[in-house]
Parts: C-alpha cells; structure tokens; sequence
C-alpha cells in the first residue's frame, strides 16, 4: 500500500520545464560573480564573457548542424517564436510587398499561433490555418496546396507540447525549399528525445528553450539559416549581430548549451528506456480506469509523452486530486473565471467536449524510474473515481 508519506513526490510534468542537470549548473557558476562581465564590453571582463558565449554558441551551432553565426541566444523559446516569426514575415514584405501569405496549422504553441494572429489582425498578413487530423498531425500535401504565389512563410512544430505528436517536419521542410518558401518550426519540446539538424529539415528558422531541456529558465536559442530575410523586431543595441537587441544572459548560455551537449548524450537510451515506462503507464490507465482514452498518436509521439482524455471528469479537478497524492501533472484545458474551456489543440483534433475537459498530461523525464510508474498505477484509478464522484455530488 503506497501512502502519501511513503512516497517522494512524482514530477510528471517535464513537458512543462525540467531540472537543471549538474553539468548545466556547474558550467554556469563562474559566470555569475567570477566573470560577470557584459559580453559587449571591450575590457577583459566583457572578453572573458565574450569568450565564453562565443564557446557556447559553437558547442550549440555544433549539435544542431548550424554555424555559430546562425544561433542567436534569446530569453525563452516563446521570444524564439515571436522575433523569427515577425522578424522573417517584415522581412519578406520588405523585399516584395506581396509576399504577405502565412501557412500554419491548428493546434501549434500560443507562442506561434499568437503571433500569427497578430501579424494578421494588425499588420495585414494572410493567414492560413491548416486541419490537424483526430491525432493531431499536419499533412504535407495540405502544406503543399495552400500554397501560393505569395507565400512567404510555413510554420508547423516539431513536437506537440499537449499530444506529444511528432510532425512530419523533414518533409514539410523539403516542400518549402522546394518552392521557396521560409520554414519555421517551434521545436522546444524536442531536444531532450530527437537530434535536430538544422540542414537535414531545411529549416530556415527554428526555436529552442534551454529549461525544457535540462538547461536553466530564462534561455532560448533561436537558428536562423545564414542570410534567410530577418528583421530585427527588438530594437536596441547590436547584440547577437543585431539580430536581438539586449545585454546577453552569458551564464544561461554557457548553461543551454552544456544542456544541450548533456541530452545528446543521453538522449536515445533515455528515449528507450521512457517509451518503454511510458507505455506501461498508458497501459495501465488505459486498463484499469474506466472511460479513459489516449489522445495523440499511440507511436508517433514523443517517446516521454502520455496524455489521457478521463470522460465527463474535470482535468483541473484531477490533477488536483494527483497533486494531493504527491504527483505532479498538467492539464490541456484553461480553466478561466470558473468557466472551463476545453484546450483549442484537442478541439481543432475533433474531440468532443465531455471528453476534451478530462485531458491529463503525464510527461516523464530522465529521472522517473519503475517505482514511480507502478505508484501512479496505483494511485490513479482511485484519483479519477474520487473525482467522479465528486462532480456528480
Ligand atoms: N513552444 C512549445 C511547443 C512549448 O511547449 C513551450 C512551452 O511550454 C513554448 C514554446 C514556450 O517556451 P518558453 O517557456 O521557453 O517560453
């Protein structure tokens, strides 16, 4: 019998953000108070700083097939999104002002559909919006039709951060070089399962926050393909080659990128060995709670990723009564005003509400072990029964 006090708690949230490894943290320490120094200042201070963010944006160009002066360090993997998107939309604008036509899909990050809306609503793009289909996946030949004499820019992500889909990037990106087009992708929750190579997707820009990774918060990379069209959307000093103005964070850039060497090392046993617990979790719920489906792909997903539709249960509720337990997990739905909504990636996948509110996240990480599984076996059915019952009092 597993009790409360019995157990450590349960982190299954690391789609959300993930621990800082000890590599990461030691390779950031002297940056703090020992080589403080602004990397944009000429005296040995700011060249001892300079020296240690130009090391880390070859060991990051280095795992991801770049060259250093393609990575530009930003503040998070939403910042990422924000300054390619625009940055590469005014771009293409500028160069011919009929290039205004944007392609996406439902069911991509707020970081990426935000902005989209915007550069639609307030500066006059063209947005299309492409289906996703019941496990969330985009189509290359939907890609490939909507596009037209004027499309500028394809943006679909690597990896759903809900569903845990995994898109065909490579072949979107081999249809956009083919006709021209730019290619973003959001791939923030990949690095820590897929290697990404920046040339092989042709890819023109793409984004990566380091605490999804075992990097510090407060890190993204954004790639930017040498000489793909880019504005600088923020504006100040010429920091990152003018590519994003801002005094740079050189500790959680000598950290993203001791991260991102940590994961590549590990990342294919852990991939493994987390598919395989991932599996007998799904299993599991899937067989022992009853009114309970997988939503997303049962294979193509990301191989740490589990999330679960409980029928006429509420995620909030649920994931409350697991947090009570001493395991940590997210939900899909936004909950605003006492008014829950079900989340906009399990609607544009076609599924219905009394399903789409009961939407559970389990994301596992390098550290969970069997143990941890076997007790969240144990402790879920009881969890979705309480709740159940609960909703019907
Ligand atoms: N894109 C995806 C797919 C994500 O999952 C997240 C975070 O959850 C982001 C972007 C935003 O990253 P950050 O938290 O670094 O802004």
């Amino acid at each position: 019998m597993i009790t409360l006090t019995s157990m450590r708690p349960i982190y299954l949230d690391h789609s959300a953000t993930t621990p800082v490894c000890d590599e990461a943290l030691a390779a950031m320490q002297p940056y703090f108070a020992e080589y403080f120094g602004n990397s944009s200042s000429l005296h040995q201070f700011g060249r001892n700083a300079a020296a240690a963010l130009d090391a880390a944006r070859a060991a990051v160009a280095c795992e991801l097939g770049a060259r250093p002066n393609e990575i530009v360090f930003t503040a998070c993997g939403t910042e990422s999104d924000n300054l390619a998107l625009r940055g590469a939309a005014f771009a293409m604008r500028k160069r011919n002002s009929a290039k205004t036509h944007l392609i996406t899909a439902h069911a991509e990050h707020h970081a990426v559909e935000g902005t989209l809306h915007q550069l639609r609503d307030l500066f006059g793009f063209e947005l299309t919006e492409l289906p996703v289909d019941g496990y969330g996946f985009v189509d290359p030949d939907d890609v490939r039709r909507a596009m037209g004499p004027n499309t500028a820019l394809v943006s679909v992500m690597a990896a759903n951060n809900e569903v845990g889909t995994l898109q065909a990037v490579g072949e979107i990106g081999a249809i956009c070089r083919e006709r021209g087009v730019l290619f973003h992708s959001d791939a923030v929750q990949c690095p820590a399962y897929r290697a990404l190579d920046v040339k092989q997707l042709n890819l023109d820009f793409m984004a990566l926050s380091a605490h999804k990774f075992y990097g510090p918060k407060g890190v993204g990379i954004m790639y930017i393909r040498d000489g793909a069209p880019y504005v600088p959307t923020n504006t100040g000093g010429g920091h990152e080659r003018g590519r994003r103005a801002g005094t740079v964070n050189v500790a959680g850039a000598v950290g993203a990128a001791a991260a991102l060497k940590y994961v590549a090392k590990r990342r294919d046993v852990q991939s493994a060995r987390l598919q395989a617990l991932r599996d007998q979790l799904i299993a599991g719920i899937l067989a022992d709670v009853p009114d309970v489906r997988l939503s997303g792909h049962l294979q193509q997903r990301l191989p740490n990723h589990a999330s679960l539709l409980f029928k006429e249960v509420d995620g909030e509720m649920l994931l409350m009564a697991l947090d009570v337990e001493g395991i940590a997990a997210s939900t899909g739905s936004a909950c605003t005003s006492g008014n829950p909504e079900p989340s906009a990636v399990l609607v544009s996948m076609g599924i219905a509400r009394e399903w789409a509110l009961g939407g559970l996240r389990l994301t596992l990480g390098y550290d969970t072990t069997e143990a941890d599984i076997d007790a969240v076996l144990q402790i879920m059915p009881k969890c979705v029964e309480r709740v159940r019952r609960a909703m019907q009092a």
